[in-house]
């Protein structure tokens, strides 16, 4: 028997802020409080025209940005997680994921896809910050790997966009294997000498950060981006002291040699078409079955 008891119900805990772009009509930027007709604010990538806030976008719409035309080949899309240690938190993770999938529209917490940035052909895998916190479970490791795989069997360069929470804990051990899974397909590719570059986005931490986000043959944060392991506060009280101005944020990052570049995303693709020419990956989309590869790339530059 209990030998305190609440007698009255303790006070609801305030509604969680949503960073999320929400439905409807009109967003307030969270930053200048403009307020901001949704239309508008897709035509602009998801960046407030006013101050440049750049809201969390998911990885359809990342895709879209970023291939010529906005179409892809999507690879594994069907690859879903066992649930292998049969996990239950606040519920069980089966019942989880099947709301997720529901509710996302997508089987796992990253999409992998092939086609041109500006007439490159290149792999790219884009995260789902909406599929539980964008964790890095089996299925992400994976999908990942086979991608980077496919990268060095085609000759093609991989771009990987991260934006997670980091491992996903319903896992266990399991997702953090995906780490060294991963890290190993990058050698892999390196000694295939073909280029890798992160794009970090808000926010990328934990297993993410600590494997494939900061090994690109060129790491690219955008603006104001949280990038880290652990968070602030376990930082703070670990080492006792207190943290500087705009810790863990891109600008920040940027200035202390973390990272190589911070670049708007609306200069994002052209950014990297242009880091990939010089690095080498002139390759014109790929001998598709159609066999119609458009002749918009200049000769090779071999650099
Ligand atoms: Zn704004």
């Amino acid at each position: 028997m209990a030998w305190f008891k609440k007698a009255r119900k303790p006070i609801a805990p305030a509604t969680e802020k949503q960073s999320r772009v929400p439905e409807g009509l009109w967003v307030k930027c969270p930053d200048c409080s403009q307020i901001l007709y949704n239309k508008d604010l897709a035509t602009n990538l998801h960046v407030c025209p006013k101050c440049a806030h750049h809201f969390r976008i998911g990885a359809a719409e990342r895709l879209r940005t970023l291939f010529d035309g906005g179409v892809w080949i999507e690879y594994d899309k069907d690859l879903v997680s066992t649930d292998p240690l049969q996990f239950t938190d606040t519920k069980p993770y089966k019942e989880r994921l099947k709301a997720t999938i529901e509710s996302t529209g997508v089987k796992d917490a990253v999409i992998v896809g092939s086609g041109a940035i500006d007439g490159i052909e290149t792999i790219v895998a884009a995260m789902e910050y909406g599929f539980i916190g964008g964790s890095m479970g089996v299925v992400v490791g994976e999908k990942i790997t086979r991608a980077i795989e496919r990268a060095i069997a085609t000759g093609s360069p991989v771009v990987i966009v991260c934006c997670s929470g980091g491992a996903r804990m319903m896992e266990g051990a399991l997702s953090l294997m995906q780490m060294a899974k991963v890290c190993g397909a990058l050698a892999r590719l390196d000694r295939a000498r073909l280029p890798y570059i992160a794009v970090l986005t808000d926010p990328t931490t934990g297993g993410v950060t600590a494997s494939f986000a900061m090994l690109g043959d060129l790491n690219i944060a955008e603006p104001k981006a949280l990038i880290g392991f652990a968070g602030p506060r376990v930082i703070e009280q670990t080492i006792r002291q207190k943290l500087p101005e705009g810790f863990q944020r891109s600008e920040f990052l940027l200035d202390k040699g973390m990272i190589d570049f911070v670049i708007d995303r609306r200069e994002m693709k052209a950014a990297i078409a242009r880091a990939l020419r010089f690095m080498g990956a002139s390759k014109a989309a790929a001998p598709a079955p159609a066999a119609t590869a458009p002749a918009t790339t200049e000769p090779a530059q071999q650099l």
